[in-house]
This record gives C-alpha cells, structure tokens and sequence, in this order.
C-alpha cells in the first residue's frame, strides 16, 4: 500500500496509516521518535523539505500532524505542546479591537486565555449560548474576527449545531473555530460542517492514555495553514517528538477505543436514569437530551461523558465520588481508565458562583469520563459507591 495516499482509505485504516510511511533511512515500519534539533544541510540553505531546525519541522511532529489532519479530513494539520498552546495560536489571527465570540460554557482554560490573558491585551470577548440561534446571530456584530465554540460542551453536554452555525458565521468576516475534543473525529467531522478551523486537546482521548499533554489544529484553507503556521513557528509552543509518538501510536486504536467509549456510557446512562439515587443524567444519546436530534445528525455515536445529577446534598455527591474504587476520582477526561469528578469543587471551582448556577453546574452535578474496561464492572462499581 502506498502510505502517501491513505486518504482514499476509510477512518479505521487511515487511523492507522495516514501521515506514516516506512522510514526512508531504514525501512522501519513505525515512524522513529526523531529527537533532533537540527538539520545538516548539503548547502547553505539547501535542505530537504521543511527539515532546517526542529521548532519549524520535526519528522516524527510532521507524521503526527498529517494523520490527525487525515482523520478531520483537512489537508493541513499543525501540532502543538498543549490544547490550550493551539487555541493560543488561533488567538493570534485576532489583533486589538477584534471581537471573540465563544460559546457560553466553553473549557475553563479556554475562557481563562480569552478573559485574563488576550482582553486586557485589547481583544473583546462576548459570550452566548449557540443553541439559541437567534442570541448568537445578534451577537455576530461586525467587529466579530472568530468565533470560538465547543461541542459538545463540558460539563453539561450542550450540542451546538455547527452547520447551522457555520452558516451564521460564513456571512459575516469571521473565522468558525470548532475544539472538537470531546466527540474526536471519530465521531464528529467539523469540517465538512462548515468549520475553517479544529482545536484539539491531544492529551485527551486522541492521546487516550492519559500520559501525555498536547493539541492540534487543523483546517482545509491553505491561507489560514500559512498564518497559524507562521505564528507556531514564531510562539514556539510546539510538540516535541516523544509526545508526537505518543498520541500516532494512540490514533492507530482511536476507532476502536471511541466504539468503547459509546458503547460503555450509554449502557450506563440508562443504568444511571433509572437509579433511584440519582435525579437527572445528562448524555447525548438519551431521548431525554434537549439536543439528542441534533447530535443524532451531527455525530455518529455520542461519547464516553456523562453528567448527571445526585439527590440530595453535596455531602452525597462527595461521598459517591470519593467511594468509587474503579473510577478514579481525578480531573481530565478521555482515558482507557474510568475517572469521576465534582465539576464544582474540581474542573469548574474558578467560575463565579452566579455564572457557575446559570450554567446548570450545581452542588448535585458530578461528571464520569467512562473508560474502556468492562461495563458490568464499571455499573457495578457505581452501584456501590451510590449504595
Ligand atoms: C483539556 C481541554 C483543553 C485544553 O487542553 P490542554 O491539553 O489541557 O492544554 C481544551 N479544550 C477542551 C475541550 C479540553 O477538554
């Protein structure tokens, strides 16, 4: 099989091959870890490539950054040393006096850069709930240069329609940014639904080992490729190539772990709904979601999060996460391993009380990233933590 062209492939094979050849020096099967600053060059200026120094191109990085851009269906793909080092990258498209429009309950790292970060540096930042159409069209004004938004969103699982969304945005002088984190391309392709731009937190479930930080873009615009290029190689913040090893050797099982993912939380949404401990489960594939139309059309599964909300106090939703043995009590998301959380304690303590109620994340609401391990055990070990 000629590697070079896996785009023909389906998703499971292009998890696999895409952006990775046998190595030209050996003929290694698997891409090496290239730890090189440097290359030699045959005459000044001539080298092969984009091969000059390991800030601008790095093989192992270059492997990484064509298979997610494969998996998106982009052409170009850019990788980074964190999630939130790629949203940094999308920022600097914008200069002072240029509006941001983010979703409302966007990450809070996310939020943390916009706010306290790039405003008092000048850029505006306005804030709406994307599910409601016409809020986010008035909010489109004309100083708008990106628009930001997530789905679906954490904690409470919001699904923004993004071709709908898209379509708002492609009248208007602004740049779509989608962070498909949560959902992966395995289950959501933004591109093809009008985004000019995916974020990704590698270190989540495209890394899915839980041993690793890391972020992408990508997009299918040729133009926008050269300016977040320009402004990697100018910040700096790139993946190294241990990490960049890491999340291709990850991608090769990301249809296989995704399939898992879904399949274990949904089975246990449904255990969770019909718990008499608990008083609301918010999951995208429930009929009960407000949005389960909308991820029904956009997705092709609805994801390893679930949310809900236990009766009683917080001193109950403290002791449900604090005595499960299987899901470990930790922040993050995205492993092979089961993780739990108090959002309102943990993940989302820095939000404003006010902000933190409106946005539905109350003392009651506890978050599961639901691992790949067997499902019997993991309703098991839920049932006696809630028991
Ligand atoms: C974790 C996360 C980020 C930030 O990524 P880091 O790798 O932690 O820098 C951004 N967006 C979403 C949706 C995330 O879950």
């Amino acid at each position: 099989m000629s590697h070079d062209h896996a785009d023909k492939f389906a998703f499971a094979t292009r998890c696999i091959h895409a952006g990775q050849r046998p190595d030209p020096a050996t003929k290694a099967i698997t891409t090496p870890v290239y730890m090189t600053s440097t290359y030699v060059q045959d005459a000044p200026g001539e080298y092969v490539e984009r091969y000059d120094y390991s800030r601008a191109a790095n093989p192992t990085r270059s492997a990484l950054e064509a298979n997610l851009a494969s998996l998106e269906g982009g052409r170009h793909g850019l990788a980074f040393a964190s999630g939130v080092a790629s949203i940094d990258a999308v920022i600097h498209l914008c200069k002072a006096g240029d509006r941001v429009l983010l979703s409302d309950d966007v990450y809070g790292g996310t939020f943390r850069l916009f706010k306290r970060v790039y405003e008092p540096m000048g850029i505006h930042i306005t804030r709406v709930d994307m599910t409601d159409h016409d809020a986010t069209r008035q909010a489109l004004t004309d100083d708008v240069r990106l628009v930001w938004l997530e789905t679906p969103t954490n904690p409470t699982l919001k699904i923004i329609d993004i071709a709908a969304i898209a379509e708002m945005v492609k009248k208007t002088e602004a740049v779509l940014a989608v962070d498909n984190t949560f959902a992966t391309p395995a289950l959501q392709l933004p591109l093809s639904l009008g985004a000019d731009i995916i974020s990704h937190s590698t270190t989540k479930y495209l890394g899915g080992h839980a041993d690793l930080v890391g972020g992408a873009l990508i997009t299918d615009d040729d133009e926008l490729l050269e300016r977040l290029r320009f402004i990697q190689l100018s910040v700096g913040a790139v993946c190294g190539p241990m990490d960049a090893f890491l999340v291709l050797r990850s991608t090769k099982t990301l249809h296989l772990r995704m399939q898992r993912h879904c399949e274990n939380a949904m089975r246990i949404a449904e255990h969770l709904d019909a718990h008499k401990k608990i008083e609301k489960v918010i999951y995208p594939g429930l009929k009960s979601h407000p949005q389960h139309e909308i991820a029904k059309k956009q997705m092709s599964g609805f994801g390893g999060i679930i949310t809900c909300y236990v009766k009683g106090t917080i001193d109950d939703a403290r002791r449900f996460v604090s005595d499960t043995k299987l899901f470990s009590l930790a922040e993050s998301l995205g492993g092979v391993e089961s993780l739990i959380e108090h959002p309102g304690i943990m993940t989302h303590a820095s939000i404003p009380d006010a902000e933190r109620a409106a946005l539905g994340i109350n003392d009651q609401l506890v978050r599961l990233s639901v691992g790949i391990e067997d499902v019997a055990d993991q309703i098991a070990d839920l049932d006696q933590a809630l028991a």
